[in-house]
């Protein structure tokens, strides 16, 4: 092993060790489960934004999307379509938002990839983010300046 992904392998088995989403998973703290298998789990967030938010969390400890391995998320995404479904008839919402927050930045808070599954209710006051308007040269730089890290 090299040094690199030795020394991650060693973070993650150290942040696992007191992550709350894995005690959760581990069944050490209580959580109110609405599906699992053996790659993932789904439970109500404990702080609702809306009745039947639902947090989808892979089994394995990774930090955020960009370390978790694809065939996991293409796991959580399937069965996202099936939760946020039953979600959807369950608490008669009518449309749900998913969300990934990554990195402290965006508001990700614990340290374990997790999905949320928000539902939606007509007129339930929940606002979208707010757009900007940039420069045509703005968008040209930006656009660039991605497909550059694309390469
Ligand atoms: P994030 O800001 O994307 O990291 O979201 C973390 C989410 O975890 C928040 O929405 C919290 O309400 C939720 N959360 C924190 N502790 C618990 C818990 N013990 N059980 C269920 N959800 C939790
Ligand atoms: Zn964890």
């Amino acid at each position: 092993m090299n040094d690199c992904i030795q020394q991650k392998s060693m973070i993650s088995e150290q942040t696992s060790k007191t992550c709350l989403f894995c005690k959760i998973i581990k069944k050490e703290i209580p959580s109110d489960i609405v599906y699992e298998n053996d790659k993932i789990v789904a439970f109500l967030d404990i702080r609702q934004i809306n009745p039947g938010h639902v947090l989808v969390v892979p089994k394995e400890h990774h930090i955020d999307l960009l370390e978790t391995p694809d065939h996991i998320l293409s796991e959580m995404m399937t069965k996202t379509k099936k939760l946020a479904n039953a979600v959807m008839k369950g608490v008669k919402a009518d449309g749900f938002c998913i969300g990934i927050n990554t990195r402290p930045a965006s508001g990700q808070v614990v340290m374990h990839t997790h999905l949320h599954i928000i539902p939606r209710f007509k007129g339930d006051g929940l606002r979208h983010w707010p757009g900007k308007e940039l420069s045509k040269e703005d968008m040209q730089k930006i656009k660039k300046d991605i497909q550059a890290q694309l390469q």
